[in-house]
């Protein structure tokens, strides 16, 4: 795609001869939400983060947590738009000193979701890019038109500053035909844009990463089987740093059982649910997305709660755990087959960097394939990335947290770095 405008001829002079920018806006907008990180690329350290949420509505909430000192604020009032949450971001960054008109701020950079074969890495926003994101809406069509209008209103404030994004789908468009293709009308498909597009790539590129650091090893030496495990969740096989395939499809609906997500399913359930049950496509769509998976079989989506339940001897839950567990299971034995030789398998997200019993439950059986987890190691605690298998496993089994913030941040300053310095 077409760069944007070089920010060092675009700035002011008084910016331009300012000290060096290092700061990243990290964005992450929602149909009715804004979600931000202020961060230094100096050391990726956090100087503050909130979260805008209800935009549109009487009851807005609006909380601002400086990480360089200070208490949280907190304000609930109506904010009616995107515009006027992110103004109300900028006036809460700027009691701090850290207001979006400073000179440090390098960039800005969005989380987008969707974008489709285009963009296979971070891209500097200008109108063509923007032109993409929106031709993109069909395939995404609840996450697209948010992810522009917070673009937008950013643009707007700050139309001098480069502005990056960073697409959940970037790190998956390295799949082979093979993996990324439905077995489907190939002319019907190319019609639709119909295919496996992946998504939580930000959150798997930095995993397998990290996991490759962990070993002490490059990334281009290892394989790794991610499994992003939070309210939604994802596998990706990781041959050499690069994604050879991933659980999500065209949307985030397909692979494993998720908070209330049913993951995969015959497709002809759909069918049946139009013909026999008299269901609606909007119906149906509301019953997959928002009330399966561990909600639709159990009532709970949060983990802790179903454990709970589990030990407390409750048959639903666990049910709906040994249901998670088996879909866990079934996706690492495919990965492993599609990888072949595997070296790490790494957990992450809410559920994976949390929920030791399920790691345990995930891992358990698998001697065979060289697996296994120490249950003391497993037991710990912490935010730091850790090796829970047994000191000679031939494979690591390993708990790595993911910053999804970290990586978009880190991959808006590379982009745009060079042009401050
Ligand atoms: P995420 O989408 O990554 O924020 O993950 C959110 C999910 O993580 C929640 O719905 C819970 O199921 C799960 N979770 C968070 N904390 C814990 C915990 N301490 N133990 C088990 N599960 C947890």
């Amino acid at each position: 795609m077409t760069a944007h405008p070089s920010p060092a001829t675009a700035l002011p002079d008084e910016v331009r001869s300012a000290p060096l920018a290092t700061r990243v806006l990290v964005l992450n907008s929602g149909s009715s939400s804004v979600k931000y990180q202020l961060l230094d690329m100096r050391d990726g350290s956090r100087l503050a983060a909130g979260l805008v949420e209800r935009i549109g509505e009487e009851t807005s909430r609006l909380k601002h947590t400086p990480l360089t000192g200070g208490e949280s604020r907190e304000q609930i009032a109506p904010i009616a738009d995107h515009e006027a949450a992110l103004k109300a971001v900028a006036a809460e960054l700027a009691k701090d000193g850290l207001g979006l008109d400073s000179p440090e701020l390098a960039a800005i950079g969005h989380r987008v979701v969707h974008g489709g074969k285009t963009f296979t890495d971070p891209t500097v926003i200008d109108d063509s890019v923007l032109a993409e994101i929106e031709r993109l809406i069909p395939v995404a069509p609840l996450h697209n038109p948010a992810n522009l209008t917070g673009i937008r209103t950013a643009m707007a404030l700050r139309p001098d500053l480069p502005q990056v994004a960073v697409f959940d789908t970037a790190f998956h468009t390295t799949m082979p035909e093979s993996a990324a293709r439905y077995a489907i009308d190939v002319k019907t498909a190319d019609e639709h844009r119909i295919r496996r597009y992946g998504f939580h790539g930000t959150s798997h590129a930095y995993v397998s990463r990290a996991t490759a650091e962990l070993l002490g090893k490059a990334p281009q030496d290892v394989n790794v089987i991610v499994l992003h495990l939070g309210n939604g969740a994802s596998a990706s096989a990781v041959r050499g740093g690069r994604c050879v395939d991933t659980s999500m499809g065209l949307t985030p609906l397909e692979g494993l059982v998720m908070g209330t997500r049913s993951g995969d399913m015959d497709p002809a359930v759909i069918f049946h649910l139009m013909r026999v049950g008299g269901m609606s496509t909007d119906e149906i769509d509301t019953l997959l997305n928002k009330k399966s998976g561990l909600i639709g079989l159990c009532g709970d989506n949060d983990m802790r709660e179903i454990r709970r339940r589990v030990d407390e001897g409750d048959e639903r839950a666990r049910l709906a755990f040994d249901i998670y567990i088996h879909r866990l299971k079934k996706y690492i034995g495919a990965y492993y087959a599609v990888l072949g030789r595997v070296d790490a398998i790494a957990f992450t997200a809410g559920v994976g960097e949390n929920a030791a019993p399920v790691r345990e439950a995930a891992i358990a059986g698998l001697e065979e394939l060289g697996l296994a987890v120490d249950s003391d190691l497993n037991a710990v605690r912490g935010d730091e990335p850790r090796l829970i298998s047994p000191r000679d496993a031939r494979v690591a089994v390993a708990v790595v947290p993911t910053d999804e913030e970290l990586e978009i941040a880190t991959q808006t300053y590379a982009l745009v770095g060079e042009s401050n310095a």
